[in-house]
């Protein structure tokens, strides 16, 4: 429909300008005057087991602060720049402080079993220290490491080695939960996912757009359960938009639900009120 179709116009058109080197000269400048002033924020989208319909964790997504912000540019185009540049490790410190921060302040409200997922780009991974760098981290802020999860997308793995899978696996056997984002947009095969140290794995929004409606969408979006299940990993659809998406997704036996049918992502403040619920 038209509202579409001036949605996907002005993708093309965000396309065009995220590419222009000028226009990434001028971000990655902003970004780097805004890393001096922390002049970004988190806010957390709640993700709900499907059964017993509960908040289980949060999702931490990055926000560039409007004022310093001149374009609104989304996360979907400047994290690929701040990652270009260089400017994904140092960000990706104050994503982890910020955070922590925030997960420390839920345990000493007495909320005690939501757990915090935290999206890391490919060149955090690859850094020598990251490992070291979260046990510690975890440690200052007096957390376990069942407290989180990591969010990797199938890019961000392609380039792992041996030597980051085995501690990767290591976090793993901790109790770091491994999820793989956006699943099916990347370049994995199925067989990859056996050999990845991952517990869990994240549906894509585009193949669950239109599962509840279309045949062929519908056989792929249950093949990925399918699969999923079978090699133990718990299943996370993201984008759950409508009632229709709800449904469907607990008929196929789908283990998480994330979308703006339960709730967009919440700034600290607005996340209390849907967390109350979970004070133990
Ligand atoms: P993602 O990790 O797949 O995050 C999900 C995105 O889908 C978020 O967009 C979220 O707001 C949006 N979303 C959630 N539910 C719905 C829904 O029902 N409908 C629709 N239309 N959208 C929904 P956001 O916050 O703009 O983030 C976009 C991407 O930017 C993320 O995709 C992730 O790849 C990246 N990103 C965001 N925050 C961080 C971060 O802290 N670190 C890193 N490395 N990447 C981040
Ligand atoms: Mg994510
Ligand atoms: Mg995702
Ligand atoms: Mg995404």
């Amino acid at each position: 429909d038209a509202k579409e179709n001036g949605r996907s116009q002005f993708r093309i058109y965000n396309k065009a300008m995220s590419d222009s080197s000028h226009f990434q000269i001028e971000i990655s400048q902003r970004l780097r005057e805004s890393l001096i002033h922390e002049e970004f924020h988190l806010v957390y989208q709640p993700i709900y087991c499907a059964q017993s319909e509960k908040i289980v964790a949060c999702e931490a997504l990055l926000r560039w602060d409007s004022n310093a912000n001149k374009n609104n540019t989304t996360p979907d185009t400047f994290i690929p720049i701040a990652e270009k540049v260089g400017l994904m490790i140092p960000i990706g410190n104050l994503i982890f402080h910020m955070a922590l921060k925030e997960l420390k302040k839920w345990r000493s409200n007495g909320i005690n079993d939501v757990r915090m997922l935290i999206n890391i780009s490919g060149k955090q991974l690859l850094q020598k220290e990251f490992f070291s760098q979260l046990s510690e981290l975890l440690e200052i802020y007096e957390l376990i490491p069942s407290d989180i999860g990591l969010e990797l997308t199938e890019h961000a793995l392609i380039e792992a080695d041996d030597e980051l899978l085995k501690n990767l696996s290591l976090l793993q056997v901790q109790g770091v939960d491994i999820a793989i984002d956006d699943f099916g947009t990347g370049y994995s095969s199925l067989s990859y996912l056996n050999k990845l140290p991952v517990n869990t794995l994240k549906i894509d929004k585009s193949f669950v757009d239109y599962a509840p409606y279309r045949n062929n969408d519908s056989a792929i979006f249950e093949a990925i359960v399918g699969v999923a299940h079978k090699l133990d990993l718990l299943v996370i659809a993201e984008g759950v938009e409508t009632t229709q998406h709800v449904e469907y997704c607990k008929s196929k036996n789908v283990d998480m639900l994330q979308g703006y049918s339960y709730s967009k992502p919440l700034s600290s403040q607005d996340l209390e009120s849907f967390l109350l619920p979970f004070k133990s």
